[in-house]
């Protein structure tokens, strides 16, 4: 199931007095998309000049004033949903409040608060700050998928902090529907359409058992949510998070949510240790109440670089141009540093 390639280097290095150093590079190809990553621990040691240490009390400061999303400007700043969607206009759950983004890029486009705080940090978030913005997410999803029932593709997302894509510092999710799924939702969907047609079990219940059986990457698994450790990450610190018989993220029911979140923190508190403060979050939904043979609803969290003025971006040529991912962090590890946070529970 897991195929590696490995290269070896060899130049006489600068670093070694010029005596002649060897590195090792890992091909690692996805076993269900055939998509391949590469991995270089050394690389992660290499010299990064656009960063230094970064002091966030002035950018909070300047950020704070007139943010939108803001208890005090919430109401008067943010878009309002059209009355015959939703009539209150936004969904509020605790600190919470669901509305529409002001400058969409999906059909349906919505912006969550999580907190009513200007500024968390990884490991300051809350479980119950997480569960109420899956809850109202989930609200909004099906609110519209009731009146737009071609809307059945829907992703749920985090960016957090600037080097993630965020524009806002106020921590909030994204959620789209749409009436047709992004390229890595369709890529996955049809691969696992495929392997369920030629095996005739689930490549995620697969995936599942085999990386339990060999323990290094496996996480956890809790409530019918399975953790894990990508083989061939898509981003550094890669966390897949497979939910073992659900396959759309409307399924998710109260108690889904409660545990979803208490994932989400276990993970971030991993992230806390391991020094990350930007990240993304997202899911691979199958439609709504659509058929998704051999699909399983899973998210994928990959850290970003640290929010630092001039900071070396972690998407290059390879990435951006090639869809071919260097990763820096070694599965194996990612797995011993959450393995942590989960046992803690
Ligand atoms: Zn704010």
């Amino acid at each position: 199931m897991f195929e590696k390639v490995y290269e070896k280097t060899r130049f006489h290095s600068p670093l070694k007095g010029f005596e002649l150093d060897e590195q090792d590079i890992e091909y690692r190809k996805d076993p269900l998309t055939g998509k391949w990553s590469r991995v270089n621990i050394q690389r992660s040691q290499r010299v990064k000049q656009g960063e230094g240490d970064f002091d966030y009390t002035e950018l909070i400061k300047r950020s704070r004033k007139n943010c939108f999303f803001c208890p005090e400007n919430i109401e008067s700043s943010t878009p309002k949903f059209s009355s015959n969607l939703l009539p209150k206009g936004r969904i509020t759950r605790g600190e919470t409040h669901v509305f529409p983004n002001l400058f969409p890029f999906a059909r349906h486009h919505a912006v969550g608060t999580i907190t009513e705080k200007h500024f968390l940090r990884t490991g300051e978030f809350l479980q119950s700050q997480i569960e109420d913005t899956i809850l109202a997410s989930l609200d909004f999803c099906r609110t519209v998928y009731a009146k737009d029932p071609a809307a059945k593709y829907v992703t749920f997302n985090w960016n957090h902090l600037f080097p993630s894509g965020a524009s806002i510092l106020h921590p909030h999710v994204q959620i789209t529907l749409d009436s047709r799924p992004t390229y890595m939702t369709e890529k996955v969907l049809m691969a696992s359409n495929a392997y369920m047609e030629k095996n005739n079990r689930s490549y995620w219940s697969d995936l599942a058992t085999e990386e339990k059986k060999l323990g290094k990457r496996f996480i956890a698994s809790s409530a019918g949510i399975t953790y894990l450790a990508s083989f061939s990450p898509i981003g550094n610190n890669e966390v897949l998070i497979i939910f073992n018989d659900k396959t759309a993220f409307t399924e998710l029911d109260t108690s889904d949510s409660a545990n979803l979140s208490k994932g989400v923190i276990n993970i971030l508190k991993g992230y806390e240790e391991l020094g990350v403060e930007s990240f993304n979050l997202t899911t691979y939904s199958g439609p709504i109440e659509g058929s998704a043979f051999g699909m399983n609803l899973h998210m994928r969290f990959v850290s970003r670089p640290l929010p630092r003025p001039y900071y070396t971006s972690d998407i290059g040529f390879m990435e951006g141009l090639h869809f071919e991912r260097v990763v820096e962090t070694l599965p194996e590890d990612v797995a011993t540093i959450m393995k942590k946070q989960f046992k803690s529970d």
